[in-house]
This record gives C-alpha cells, sequence and structure tokens, in this order.
C-alpha cells in the first residue's frame, strides 16, 4: 500500500493533521488506528441508556488560544460550561483549587484576599530551595493544607511519595487569593455539544482512509509513504531498543444510578478517602437531561490505560536517546502526547498539530 501521508492514530492530534492535509493540501491520509474506534482518549459514546460518557476520563475543553477555539467551532457548537471540582476533606465537600472559599470553609471563619495572604506569608519559604513536590507544596501553601488537599492525592495518583516528585506536578495547580471557585481561568470553555467525538466526526472527510482495530507495528512493512505522522508511543516505534518509556495509567470504573443527580458537582475529588482519586458525574459536565446518571471513578494503577508520563530524572535520560533518534527521521513527524512522552492539554495538542501542518507546507513549498 503506497500513501503519500500516512497517519498513525485517529485521537484528536492525528485527526488534525488529516484534516488539514486533506482540505488543504487535498491529498489523501491513510489513517491506522490500533482501537475500535477515532478520538484516541477524547472518545466518549452514549450508553444503553442513551447518556453520553466520555469513555476515558472527564474532558473539559479550555483554552485563551483564540485561533484554536475558532478551529474547533468549525466542526462544533458548544455546551458552554464552566468547570468546577469539589474536594471531599474533613468530612465537607469544598471548592478545589484553593481559593477564599475554601480557606473560609476549612478554617469555618471568613478570610478576605488580606487574611489569606497574611496566612500564606507565615507558612511560605524561598522555591529555590524546593526540589521535590513535598518541598514546594509545603512552602506554598503550609503543612496543614498541603496534608488535607496535595499529600494524599498525589500520593495515590502517582504510586509514590511526594519526596520522590518532581516539584514541578505542584505548578499545575492554581492557588487562588479571590472567590473565583472554578478549576479553570481561560477565556474559552465548554464541551462539544454532540459530543467530542461528535465533533471529531465532522473532521473526516471522503479523502480519508481509516482503518481501525489495526496496529501499525504490525503492518509496517507493508506500508510506504512520503510521510508519516505518528502519534502513537515514541518508544514503541523503536522496538522500545532502549526500555519503556513509563506511564501511570488510569483504571475507569462506571456506574449507572437510578436516580436523575449523583453528586453536587461534575467531579468530586477524594484526596484521603477510599481507592479512587475522583468520581465524575457526566450528565453534570453535558447538561443532558435524564432520569438516570452515570458516574466514574478513577483509580490509579500500574499498568492499564496510558495517562500520565512518569517524569524522573532516569527516564529524562531515555526519553533523550529516543529523542535524539527521532530527530535524525527525515520523513516521519512525531506528534501528539504519545510521541512526545508529554502531558498535553486538548488544545496545545491543536495549536501543535497546526504548527506542524504549517511546517509540513513551508518545507514542501521550498
Ligand atoms: C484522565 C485524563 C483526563 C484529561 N482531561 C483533559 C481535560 O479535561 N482537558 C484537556 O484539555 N485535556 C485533558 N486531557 C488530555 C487529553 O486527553 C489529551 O490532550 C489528548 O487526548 C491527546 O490527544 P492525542 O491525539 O495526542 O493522543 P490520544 O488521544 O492518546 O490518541 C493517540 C491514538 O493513537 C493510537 N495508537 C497508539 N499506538 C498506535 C499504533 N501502534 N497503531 C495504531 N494506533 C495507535 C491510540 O489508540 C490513540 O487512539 C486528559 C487526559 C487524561 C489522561
Amino acid at each position: 500500500m503506497k500513501f503519500d501521508y500516512v497517519i498513525v492514530g485517529a485521537g484528536i492530534a492525528g485527526l488534525c493533521m488529516a484534516e488539514r492535509i486533506t482540505n488543504v493540501l487535498h491529498k489523501e491520509v491513510l489513517i491506522i488506528e490500533k482501537r475500535s474506534h477515532i478520538g484516541g482518549n477524547l472518545y466518549d459514546c452514549y450508553d444503553e441508556n442513551g447518556l453520553l460518557i466520555q469513555a476515558y476520563g472527564p474532558h473539559i475543553f479550555h483554552t485563551n488560544d483564540a485561533s484554536v477555539f475558532s478551529y474547533l467551532s468549525t466542526f462544533t457548537t458548544w455546551h458552554e460550561y464552566q468547570h468546577k471540582v469539589l474536594s471531599y476533606v474533613n468530612g465537607e465537600y469544598v471548592p478545589f483549587p484553593v481559593n477564599l472559599c475554601t480557606l473560609s470553609q476549612i478554617f469555618h471563619e471568613p478570610f478576605t484576599k488580606e487574611k489569606a495572604q497574611q496566612y500564606f506569608q507565615k507558612v511560605q519559604q524561598d522555591p529555590q530551595s524546593c526540589k521535590t513536590f513535598e518541598d514546594i507544596a509545603i512552602a506554598s501553601v503550609g503543612a496543614d493544607l498541603y496534608e488535607m488537599f496535595y499529600k494524599h492525592y498525589t500520593e495515590k495518583q502517582w504510586g509514590m511519595p511526594c519526596k520522590e516528585l518532581d516539584a514541578s506536578i505542584f505548578s499545575r495547580i492554581p492557588i487562588r487569593l479571590n472567590n473565583d471557585q472554578r478549576y479553570f481561568s481561560d477565556r474559552y470553555q465548554g464541551i462539544p455539544k454532540a459530543g467530542f467525538t461528535a465533533m471529531m466526526k465532522r473532521m473526516l472527510n471522503a479523502k480519508m482512509h481509516i482503518l481501525l482495530n489495526t496496529d501499525y507495528q504490525q503492518i509496517k512493512d507493508e506500508i510506504s509513504y512520503e510521510k508519516l505522522i505518528y502519534t502513537g508511543p515514541l518508544d514503541a516505534y523503536y522496538d522500545y531498543c532502549y526500555g519503556h518509556l513509563p506511564y501511570r495509567c488510569l483504571r475507569f470504573a462506571f456506574e449507572t444510578h437510578d436516580t436523575p443527580s449523583y453528586q453536587q458537582a461534575a467531579v468530586i475529588n477524594y484526596p484521603n478517602d477510599y481507592d479512587y482519586t475522583r468520581i465524575t458525574e457526566f450528565k453534570k459536565l453535558t447538561g443532558q437531561e435524564h432520569k438516570h446518571t452515570v458516574i466514574l471513578k478513577e483509580f490509579p494503577v500500574q499498568e492499564g490505560i496510558q495517562c500520565y508520563p512518569i517524569l524522573q530524572p532516569k527516564i529524562n535520560a531515555i526519553l533523550a536517546q529516543y529523542q535524539r533518534l527521532a530527530e535524525q527521521e527525515k520523513d516521519v513527524i512525531f506528534l501528539g502526547r504519545l510521541a512526545n512522552f508529554k502531558y498535553y492539554n486538548i488544545d496545545q495538542i491543536v495549536a501543535e498539530a497546526c504548527k506542524c501542518f504549517a511546517q509540513l507546507c513551508e518545507k514542501s513549498d521550498a
């Protein structure tokens, strides 16, 4: 089989590239996907009761990038949803990330911005001396809040002590000195009105040939191409020649409940209780009305669906070896979360794909 463009992976990264190549360059593409569906981890579907569920955990689109929002808006309208999360702490449901309402509820007294600043000044240290997650967390929020919200959640999530985790993980979580209880503060937020899969189906066209249930590694000798866009795992592409790049995985447990509403918010974190990290109730994300509801419990595990790259110095060394091999490839583009061994949000992936396509066009013009 010979195609000008072959794309491995029908996740959002692969589909954005396929959409650009077919619609702008008017070329045919072959997309090879090992799962039985398109969409990668953004895949959602209707269950037997007609409830829309997200098969690989809760996904909320959020961005400050107007061009990414505008690009995706050509394939969907939006359910304008602002994500809010509660955390179950000391027997109470409190807003998370930490903001003035959280502090007031936890300490049972009103917190103003000034009072919160005084509180944090008492506990904060010089971040220069902070190397691990534990160092930076205690230095930023103090030992009490660290223990309540971060320590046990993070250790459950990553399966290792916070003392051994990189400080950079902490910087993903904001701390707010106002009453903003939203999880994200981006300008554009929402869920595609008919779901992520419906949005991605609208990206497809007749110039795309999709092979589902097909692992590229199994058929690579039968395929030739001018350009390969590879969005699968980097270590798998090189047959794990330098060893595995490890991921923290998740096991997803879905439950249907015979009630219109299960919990107070779309997502509730359980930092200190139970083996799962959080419970999502999909109707509260999608706005769907139904007499039943579906919830999802996420259990972090060693093996399963590869979700979060485990970043450690010894792993960075292995990654660098693979990256050196990848840099030498002339006809292969490595794109997406698995090929870059990096956690990306949806908007970052779309922006990367658009950048990658622009570079491809520049090279083919030259
Ligand atoms: C639990 C969880 C929640 C998240 N929530 C959010 C959120 O709320 N908001 C947000 O912006 N981002 C969120 N993300 C991030 C988001 O999931 C990713 O940015 C996005 O899915 C990455 O798209 P991708 O195309 O790079 O990878 P993927 O979606 O993983 O797609 C890669 C595809 O390649 C296929 N593939 C791999 N190897 C092969 C092979 N050898 N042959 C054929 N096919 C192959 C895979 O089956 C997969 O379909 C979340 C991530 C996780 C883990």
